[in-house]
């Protein structure tokens, strides 16, 4: 390891998520590996939340507790002495990017997508239609989530079909007992008790071959028990183009085969259709997920201002893996709509964003003024805000080496500009004058013993704090027990 001089690279992250961790340690690696000046690096990984992680924490679903073990990997980036973490910190009001650039020689937006995109059809506005990552950061404990979420819907639609809408049908039909070997915070965990979801259909838009989903994630639907999943047999049909796709693709093989599965087990159990197979599984006490395909919506109804349905076009393919309204339309009687119909990145105060693709517009990830346009020196980004929310965290990896791979050429060649106040003191002097609570590496750290004793006297291996205040109150009676 380098030890860094007072000339040290000064380097902020906004976003302390997979990408903004990943980013500290390609920063790492290259101060280790290949700075020629010798000069050492120090990064501040800033985030407005008091916990790290970002996504990974409040974005995977409690019951993956295989993709939560990517945080041991995490952990061990942040715990290296030469990246400071400024929790509870929010960039455009507490730090500005003046101050950024007053600070730091370059500054590495990751702050992720946690917005959710609109359908845009009418009703979206009706109480009982949601954003999938309202009801994701539910249950996921996210501190300035709602601590209530109200279950009053039977019946439940949930817009397309990729990840994120697999993770919300099967916690919507999960049972507090199921989830008790889990993280969330117990508040989330009772609240799952008041659950009456009987029936959730997951809506797409396309046929099966088009579908979003991992084999892996489709195949643990399976998993949940009480639980039985219908596939309606006519929507296993494909073009010609769909059935070259299957061929080809084997993630669309293994997909449409899973689909098949289940089709081929409600006709070996006598119900050919998929409302008999509902219905035989309703009576049997059992929740059910519904998969329903060539549907796009259009309308959300209501009655007295509450979702009562979801109205959708039956559609039909056409060339290019695209489908068209066939002219008829269905109506599927429901009492919620959940949107899973992607992610949508939130612009930041006074740094350049691109409204139609909602990301910061840049080249191998330096900020450009615009599409196209002419880079911002000193500015860099990284995960979802680069490039979109797709792929798994470990694509967050490869962005990041992408992104610092830019800034450190822009360093060796001399064109990063250089901060006025350096001095990592400075930021923290700062925050203070403008009486910031930041939540430091080592509060941080009593944060995360606390849920740990928490999950250990609940048998878990960590059970979240519920909100900001926990975790803020923690924070403070760490710093006075250590002073
Ligand atoms: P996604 O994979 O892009 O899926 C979005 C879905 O919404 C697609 O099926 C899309 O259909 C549909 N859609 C978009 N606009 C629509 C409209 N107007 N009407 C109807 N349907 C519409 O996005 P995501 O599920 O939010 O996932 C984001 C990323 O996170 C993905 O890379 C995902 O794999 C990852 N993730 C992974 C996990 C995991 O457990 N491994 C969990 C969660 C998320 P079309 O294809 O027809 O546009």
């Amino acid at each position: 390891m380098t030890t860094p001089s007072d000339s040290a690279l000064r380097v902020a992250v906004v976003g302390s998520g997979p990408a903004g961790v990943y980013a500290c340690e390609a920063l790492l690696n290259w101060s280790d590996n290949e700075d020629q000046s010798g000069r050492g690096i120090v990064v501040d990984l800033l985030d407005r939340l008091p916990v790290l992680y970002g996504l990974l924490r409040h974005g995977v679903a409690p019951d993956h507790p295989r993709i939560k073990g990517i945080a041991r990997t995490l952990e061990g980036i942040a715990a290296d002495p030469r990246i400071r973490f400024l929790g509870n910190v929010e960039f455009g009001t507490d730090l500005t990017l003046t101050d950024m650039r007053d600070h730091y020689h370059a500054v590495i937006f990751a702050t992720g997508a946690l917005d959710d995109r609109r359908l845009g059809i009418p009703g979206e506005e009706l109480d009982g239609s949601y954003g999938a990552a309202q009801f994701v950061t539910w249950y996921d404990g996210h501190p300035d989530s709602h601590p209530e979420w109200r279950f009053t819907a039977e019946r439940a639609a949930v817009v397309g079909v990729g990840n994120v809408a697999l993770d919300v049908a099967r916690m919507l039909v999960r049972t507090p007992e199921q989830l008790e070997p889990t993280d969330i915070p117990e508040h989330v965990r009772v609240g799952f008790g008041t659950n009456i979801t009987r029936v959730v259909s997951v809506i797409g838009r396309r046929g099966p071959a088009y579908a979003k989903f991992t084999p892996l994630e489709l195949r643990e639907m399976d998993k949940v028990d009480g639980t039985t999943i219908v596939v309606d047999p006519d929507d296993l049909e494909y073009d010609d183009e769909a059935r070259e796709l299957r061929e080809s693709d084997r993630r669309v093989g293994q997909v449409c085969t899973q689909l098949e599965k289940w089709a081929e087990a409600q006709r070996e159990a006598g119900l050919g259709t998929a409302d008999e197979a509902e219905a035989a599984a309703l009576a049997a006490g059992d929740r059910v997920v519904r998969f329903r395909f060539h549907r796009s919506p259009v309308e959300i109804t209501g009655s007295d201002g509450r979702v009562s349905g979801l109205r959708m076009e039956i559609t039909e393919p056409v060339p290019g893996g695209r489908v068209r309204g066939a002219g008829r339309t269905e109506d599927l009687p429901v009492e919620a709509v959940y949107r899973a119909v992607g992610y949508r990145s939130a612009g930041l105060e006074d740094v350049p964003f691109d409204p139609e693709t909602a990301t910061i517009p840049n080249d191998s990830g330096r900020v450009l003024d615009s599409v196209g346009g002419t880079a911002r020196p000193g500015l860099f980004t990284a995960g979802w805000i680069k490039r979109g929310p797709t792929g798994v965290i470990g694509t967050n990896r490869s962005c990041a080496v992408e992104t610092v791979g830019t800034l450190t050429a822009e360093l060796e060649t001399g064109t990063l500009p250089e901060p006025p106040r350096p001095d990592p003191q400075a930021v923290r002097d700062l925050l203070a004058d403008r009486g910031v609570d930041v939540v430091d590496g080592e509060a941080w750290l009593a944060i995360d013993a606390r849920e740990r004793q928490l999950g250990e006297d609940a048998g878990r291996e960590r059970t979240k704090l519920p909100g900001r205040a926990e975790m803020l109150d923690t924070a403070r009676s760490a710093r006075s027990r250590s002073h």
